[in-house]
């Protein structure tokens, strides 16, 4: 294939949710394996509904997840007045293109293609529920088609407003070829003379996105399925205007786990928002990936490079997929364990500045987050895993209340303590034969003298390799917490 040109194109309404970062990472993965072009536009032409936060988060959410772009907006670009973009065809907003818009309108109203509509709100309302009284498809009934230019100049005189609609063939069907769906066929008197620019005089959607996917030369449209409906309409348009249209794919429907479609209530639904939970940019582009395409043999984990190899359209399914958290949670799992202590604590850099661990040798960080690295499924959760390496023990009162009540824990962080004091080296396998002498000598068993330990240094009954822990911890350490635990808790007894 030559000259691949896609494009992700998001109304500026809200945060970059799931669905749209799985199209931006197909169009980005299909641009990038045919080396091709990947274009930003933003459609901005909802003007009540789009923000300038929503542009700022769209861009945000596709840089951390490493979605980069060849034309559009650049992020954090923003002066006050507009963000600086790149790319031949810029101005890369909607808004910025109104020109192209009113250039096409024109040709198709002088060609008899279009025509303008004076309908009020309240006349199309009671078309639509005529519609539905005799049980017939809620669209325009096309009065507006042939209107004199007298009928047209008294309406104007009135005072009306006119939007522009395009006049669609009434019969036969309009054929969809989908890369992924194959020829859909939508039959012709289901669909209306659709407006292509409001009465306030900004396109539509459907008339936006055909006049910039033209010009901005694209070969592929590929987008979410819940758009299917509306290409039927955009091939007539690109007919109309005596242009090729570019080559569509429908991506499949994505689904949360109880079979109905991904929304708020399956939990976050915002790319940022997986951001701030702590899963890795790499873990949300495999994930997505592989939601609604798959390899022949099935494989889960890519490589970043593997991704972009081995995707392709042929890949992609018509049936939903499942949105699985569980799954995803897996992966991040197996990313990180894929990361060598240094890179787990660099990547885990925000979340350990919050809990204040910023200010901790690297080093020393770095030894303390190898001990846990098997067990760390989110980012967000090596502060908590690491913390009582570097701050005060707190003491989980469950953990005190099973392991440190009563008589022989105190006497053996007691008397271990006294031994321990002038022990060396004070590191991972002579401690083992000490304390498990210390057992033999005070006939313990390990675990009652094991747990004790634990919850004394840490305050809690799981964590990292017992006797590495102490030494990483350090004597002055382990002695020190064995006397506050002590003192603290020697009243539980
Ligand atoms: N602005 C549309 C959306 O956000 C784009 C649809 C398309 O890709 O054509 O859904």
């Amino acid at each position: 294939m030559t000259n691949i040109r896609v494009r992700f194109a998001p109304s500026p309404t809200g945060f970059l949710h799931i669905g749209g970062a799985r199209t931006t990472l197909f169009n980005w993965l299909f641009a990038r394996h045919h080396k091709g072009t990947f274009v930003l536009r933003i459609e901005d032409t909802d003007e009540v509904r789009s923000t300038h936060d929503s542009v700022d988060a769209i861009l945000d959410s596709l840089s951390w997840l490493g979605l980069d772009w060849d034309e559009g907006p650049a992020p954090g670009s923003f002066d006050g007045s507009g963000w600086k973009e790149k790319g031949p065809h810029s101005p890369y907003f909607q808004m910025k293109r109104l020109e192209f818009y009113n250039k096409y309108k024109d040709q198709l109203l002088s060609e008899g293609k279009a025509y303008r509509c004076y309908c009020t709100k309240e006349e199309l309302d009671a078309m639509r529920r005529q519609a539905q009284l005799e049980k017939r498809p809620p669209r325009y009934d096309g009065r507006c088609r042939t209107l004199t230019d007298a009928q047209r100049k008294a309406n104007e005189a009135a005072g009306r407003a006119a939007s522009i609609r395009f006049r669609m063939p009434d019969d036969g069907a309009t054929v969809v070829p989908d890369l992924i769906r194959g020829d859909v066929s939508f039959e012709n008197k289901l669909l209306q003379d659709f407006v292509i620019v409001k009465t306030g005089g900004g396109p539509t959607y459907n008339f936006a996105c055909v006049v910039d996917d033209h010009i901005m030369e694209m070969s592929h449209v590929i987008r979410g399925d819940e758009h299917l409906p509306n290409t039927p309409s955009q091939i007539q348009l690109y007919r109309a205007l005596g242009w090729e249209h570019p080559q569509f794919a429908h991506l499949s429907m994505i689904l949360g786990p109880d079979g109905a479609k991904l929304s708020k209530r399956h939990g976050a639904t915002s790319v940022l928002e997986y951001k701030t939970q702590g899963f890795l940019p790499e873990t949300m582009r495999n994930y997505l990936a592989l939601l609604g395409w798959s390899t022949t043999d099935s494989q889960q984990l890519f490589e970043a490079k593997e991704l972009v190899d081995r995707f392709d359209l042929e890949g992609c399914q018509k049936n939903p997929a499942t949105f699985d958290p569980v799954k995803l949670l897996w992966m991040n799992g197996t990313y990180i364990r894929k990361m060598t202590p240094q890179q787990l604590s660099d990547a885990a850099a925000p979340f350990l500045k919050e809990a204040g661990l910023d200010a901790v040798a690297p080093d020393a960080l770095s030894k303390a987050v190898s001990l846990e690295i098997e067990k760390t499924k989110l980012l967000s959760e090596v502060p908590k895993l690491v913390d009582f390496f570097f701050k005060d023990a707190v003491y989980d009162p469950k953990a005190v209340d099973k392991v440190l009540k009563g008589p022989v824990p105190m006497q053996v962080l007691q008397k271990l303590g006294d031994a321990l004091k002038d022990f060396s080296p004070f590191t991972e396998k002579p401690l083992e034969e000490r304390i498990r002498k210390f057992c033999a000598d005070e006939n313990l068993k390990p675990g009652q003298v094991f747990h004790p330990i634990r919850v004394a240094v840490s305050g809690r009954t799981e964590g990292p390799t017992l006797f590495l822990m102490l030494e990483l911890l350090g004597r002055d350490k382990v002695i020190e917490r064995f006397e506050l635990a002590r003192k603290q808790f020697a009243t539980a007894a």
